[in-house]
């Protein structure tokens, strides 16, 4: 029955031009999802509202489904919207509106909400809620007015078209992608980063992706389930532009030159390295990554102020403090995580001692890297230079 969603963002510190930056930043990132969405739409901002009308038949649940996904939508509307602005009529329809939004409605209790934003309508919003409130329990059985508490809150909007509306629906929250600069996420395919990539964005951080991989240790099915999670975190950011490294050699200079139970904190060191290079060339601001403190022995603080020593970008990191058990519910709510169980070797899990550090030192870590001496940096050449790129949608 509806054929228009209205999207309120309601984020109250915006002023000036950042209100024009985050509106137009949402305006494209909704138009970004609904293109997936079968059928035509079109989206427009007016008066700090956000407006999606179709042009033609769709799915109603794929579009609000698609609508839930954005960043900066905190509630979303289902809306019936009127060019007639005649009295008589609109009061005929929002008791029709009525009675088709709410058929099981036995003792419903509601109250009417009319906002006036063209001064010269003819009725004031007080006169109006009253004679809507009337008409609807002349006309339909089974609601009640309940001024304090109502069950049901309808909306009668009168601006430059009238806007009937009743039903909220939550949206993400958060600010639209795009409106604070760009980062580099370390995207590996655990159950981690994807969630740390989206809790980044939605903030508002634009994401590009780098996967190290170590073929033929690693698989191409490995490869592919890091492409398929960036596919369902672009869902949430619009199209991701992951880098692909290969990792082998560097990996294998490492386990023959370094020792063994450092071997991971130093191939962390490499992967910040390149990750930063290449976040530099595009502009990134920072580098993201899913470590949490404490998870597994490169996630120590120890080890955390390792991996930091080598970046000169700060370094985001959205899981920090949180639990496994409040990671795999935020995954399994945006839809990674049976990606990411997927059984497939990490780059990182075929090399790994049976008891790594847990403390390192960065002065000592610095020390025994020396040990890779010149042949290191040109691998890290060679990778980069070598880099696959695909871009997931
Ligand atoms: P995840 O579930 O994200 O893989 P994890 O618990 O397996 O994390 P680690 O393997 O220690 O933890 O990796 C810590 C972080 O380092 C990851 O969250 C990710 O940001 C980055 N990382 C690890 N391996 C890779 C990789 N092969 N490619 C890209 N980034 C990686
Ligand atoms: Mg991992």
């Amino acid at each position: 029955m509806f054929q228009a969603f209205l999207l309120k963002y309601g984020e109250i510190f915006l002023k000036g031009k950042n209100r024009y930056i985050f509106e137009d930043a949402l305006v494209h990132q909704v138009r970004l999802a609904m293109d997936k969405v079968d059928g035509e739409f079109e989206v427009h901002k007016n008066l700090g509202r956000v407006y999606v009308e179709a042009k033609s038949d769709f799915d109603y649940d794929e579009a609000l489904s698609a609508l839930k996904k954005v960043f900066g939508v905190l509630t979303i509307c289902p809306v019936k919207i009127y060019e007639n602005d005649d009295f008589e009529f609109l009061k005929k329809e929002v008791v029709e509106y009525m009675d088709e939004t709410y058929p099981d409605r036995d003792g419903l209790t509601f109250k009417v909400f009319c906002k006036r934003a063209r001064k010269n309508y003819p009725l004031n919003s007080m006169e109006m809620n009253m004679a809507f409130g009337e008409a609807i329990i002349m006309n339909l059985d089974g609601f009640k007015v309940d001024v304090h508490k109502p069950e049901v809150e309808l909306h009668v909007e009168i601006r430059e078209r009238i806007y009937v509306y009743s039903i909220l629906i939550p949206g993400p929250g958060g600010m639209p992608v795009g409106t604070a600069g760009k980062a580099m996420v370390l995207l590996s395919g655990g159950l981690d980063s994807p969630v740390a990539a989206y809790r980044i964005a939605k903030r508002g951080v634009e994401i590009e992706a780098v996967y190290f991989h170590a073929p033929p240790y690693t698989s191409e099915r490995a490869k592919q389930k890091v492409v398929d999670l960036a596919s369902i975190v672009s869902k949430f950011t619009g199209p991701v532009k992951l880098h692909i490294i290969n990792f082998t050699d560097i990996q294998m200079s490492i386990y023959e030159k370094c020792p063994p139970d450092e071997l991971t904190v130093i191939m962390r060191r490499y992967m910040m390295r390149i990750a930063q290079t290449i976040a530099e060339e595009d502009g990134c601001l920072g580098l993201v990554t899913g470590e949490s403190i404490g998870q597994v022995a490169s996630q120590t603080m120890y080890s955390l102020a390792c991996t930091d020593d080598v970046c000169n970008m700060p370094v985001y990191r959205p899981l920090i403090a949180m639990d496994k058990v409040e990671i795999i519910d935020i995954a399994e709510e945006i839809g990674t995580y049976e990606t990411s169980i997927l059984p497939f070797e990490d780059c990182c899990t075929i090399f790994v001692a049976k008891h790594p550090v847990t403390k390192p030192k960065v002065s000592v870590i610095a020390h025994h890297e020396e040990r890779l001496g010149e042949e290191i940096n040109e691998m890290v050449k060679k990778a980069l230079e070598e880099r696959e790129i695909v871009i997931a949608r």
